[in-house]
């Protein structure tokens, strides 16, 4: 698959970056989020919603506890996980992930824990911590597959 290099050299640059991806999301769509503790994956998801909300004053807690946090918006339903401490597959089951995703756009922190559970057509971010570049900075590595690709990469025209 493709990947694309996106350099985000401070906080403002993260959330400049989900606003315009929120900007290219629809129903349907899921967004996988991974990298270590302390990456970023919550920050970016946080602006994203408040983004489809259009309420940048929105309270996005992480969802570690919940697993899964559902708002509605103007843009139809956002759901936010964490699988970070999801006991399997039967837990996905339980939550009804699967249904919840099929009618929302989905962004999924620590999907590497619900491997077999999403979507094939995505797209993945990996984010980084990039010291040589500052404290601040991060890297984002986006690989999208099925349609979602072709979609992203018009619109980024990359
Ligand atoms: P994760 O969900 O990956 O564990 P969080 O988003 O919860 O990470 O935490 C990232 C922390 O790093 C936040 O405190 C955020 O303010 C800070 N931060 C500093 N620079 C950036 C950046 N460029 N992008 C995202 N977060 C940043
Ligand atoms: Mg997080």
């Amino acid at each position: 698959a493709v990947t694309w290099h996106i350099r985000l050299p401070d906080e403002a640059a993260t959330l400049d970056f989900g606003r315009f991806l929120a900007d290219e999301l629809k129903v349907g769509d899921l967004v996988t989020l991974s990298g270590g503790l302390g990456a970023g994956k919550t920050t970016l998801a946080r602006v994203v919603v408040q983004s489809l909300a259009g309420d940048e004053a929105l309270e996005v807690p992480s969802p570690t506890f919940t697993l899964l946090q559902t708002y509605e918006t103007a843009r139809g339903p956002v759901a936010h996980a964490d699988f970070y401490r999801i006991g399997g597959p039967g837990e996905l089951m339980e939550l009804g992930f699967e249904e919840i995703a099929e009618r929302s756009i989905t962004l999924v922190e620590w999907p590497e824990r619900a491997a077999g559970a999403l979507a094939s057509s995505r797209l993945d971010i990996a984010l980084d911590l990039d010291p040589r570049s500052g404290p601040d900075a991060r890297v984002a590595l986006l690989t999208p597959t099925g349609d979602f690709g072709a979609r992203v990469a018009r619109a980024m025209s990359l």
